[in-house]
């Protein structure tokens, strides 16, 4: 007898903790940009597992990699050394273009988490991050993370950390001092509904940073391993140097896998024995990571990511929807700004048409599709999408 959804959702309350609600989907299989939930829907996937699965669902060579790597050696430790962790941690700083030492962990959070322990190795405690920004929900990272709600339950948080208004180069320039260690910035602001900072915004930190001897780190989480046109967000506009970047979501290839790349200086203020974790640098989820990279680089994704996401764009914006506002991101990372509070209902109208999306925020659905996404599967969402977006509007009582 087959399991569906309904069932699915009974079971997860009977075991799993509340903290995410009751998933509305129970998904079983995928296969490229395509998922099939426990009744038999098909959908097209626009949240990707949220901006994780770049290769898409089931990809072979991601598949053939693990399935090789753990027949092989599935797991060392990091007392000892194997071919994937290096040869993963090479292919990073090949793809940074810059000398530098990598550090592997699990997930996003444990890359900031280690961002912060790197930066209070510089011996200053104070730290400015921004407004709004998401950096995972660690205790060290939530104390990065500017987002009151997420953290008033968990109060004291570690640290004597500065949040400043994203984007606003003066606000910067006046919380970071020569008492502060790091200065944490995502390129695009993921979570927050994918706030995109004026131009000029990187440069002007990695200036300000640099005369106050400030780590610069940039959280490469979401926008990282080619999610917005480029191997890594921050190498797109402006040439910033920063010191650390970190790095997790489409890295692994769905596998738990985080990194954060140190740089000059914050290349060696990690000591021995200062900072571990056993799976960090797992030679399964590494060699996930390098097949990620190779696909990317042998297929030409980061071209596809640009051109799928300027269709997407401008095809969205010139469907002049009433709810439709604008469109912001980079690459395949894209918040359709709405007139109206209305991004759950648009979520759940999406869903009922084929499509998986998300609402990071009230008047924003977030579209963060694998780079495999073919055209014909964004055309199919363009045609969609008005009567989506029309069902929203009709529905204005919500859940
Ligand atoms: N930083 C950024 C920019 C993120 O978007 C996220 C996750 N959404 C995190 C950190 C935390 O990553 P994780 O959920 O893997 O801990």
């Amino acid at each position: 007898m087959s399991t569906g959804n309904e069932e699915y959702r009974t079971r997860w309350k009977g075991a799993l903790t509340d903290n995410y609600g009751t998933p509305a989907l129970a998904l079983v299989r995928g296969e490229g940009a395509q998922v099939w939930d426990a009744d038999g829907t098909r959908y097209t996937d626009f949240v990707g597992g949220i901006a994780v699965n770049a290769l898409g669902h089931a990809h072979p060579a991601v598949v053939a990699a693990v399935t090789s790597q753990i027949r092989t050696l599935g797991h060392v430790s990091n007392l000892y050394v194997s071919e994937p962790v290096i040869a993963l941690g090479e292919r990073l700083l090949q793809l940074f273009g810059r000398p530098g030492k990598v550090f592997f962990c699990n997930s996003g959070a444990e890359a900031v988490e280690a961002a912060f322990k790197i930066g209070r190795l510089t011996g200053r405690t104070h730290m400015v991050a921004t407004a709004g920004g998401f950096h995972g929900r660690t205790m060290g990272a939530l104390a990065l993370t500017g987002q009151p709600k997420k953290q008033d339950p968990f109060l004291p948080l570690p640290g004597d950390v500065t949040h400043v208004p994203y984007g606003d180069t003066e606000a910067l320039r006046a919380a970071v001092t020569e008492q502060t260690a790091l200065v944490v910035i995502e390129p695009v602001q993921g979570e927050n509904g994918v706030v995109v900072p004026p131009p000029g915004y990187l440069t002007a930190a990695r200036e300000i940073t640099r005369a106050t001897g400030t780590l610069l780190v940039l959280d490469e989480v979401q926008t990282g391993i080619g999610r917005c046109g480029q191997w890594f967000e921050h190498q797109a506009h402006e040439g910033v140097e920063p010191d650390l970047v970190t790095l997790a979501k489409g890295l692994g290839g769905g596998l738990p896998l985080g990194a954060v790349a140190a740089f000059g200086a914050a290349a060696d203020l990690l000591r021995p024995g200062q900072h571990g974790t056993t799976f960090g640098g797992n030679p399964v989820a590494c060699a996930a990571g390098l097949a990620v990279i190779d696909t990317i680089a042998a297929e030409g994704l980061l071209e596809q990511v640009k051109a799928r996401g300027e269709r997407l764009r401008s095809g969205i914006e010139a469907s002049a929807h009433p709810l439709v506002s604008h469109v912001r991101g980079a690459g395949l990372l894209l918040g359709i700004v709405l007139t109206e509070p209305l991004a759950p209902q648009v979520q759940q109208a999406a869903q009922d048409a084929g499509y998986l999306v998300n609402a990071p925020a009230p008047d924003v659905v977030r579209l963060m599709p694998p780079y495999v996404l073919s055209q014909g599967e964004a055309d199919a969402f363009l045609r969609d999408l008005p009567g989506i977006l029309d069902a929203a509007n009709g529905d204005g009582s919500g859940e």
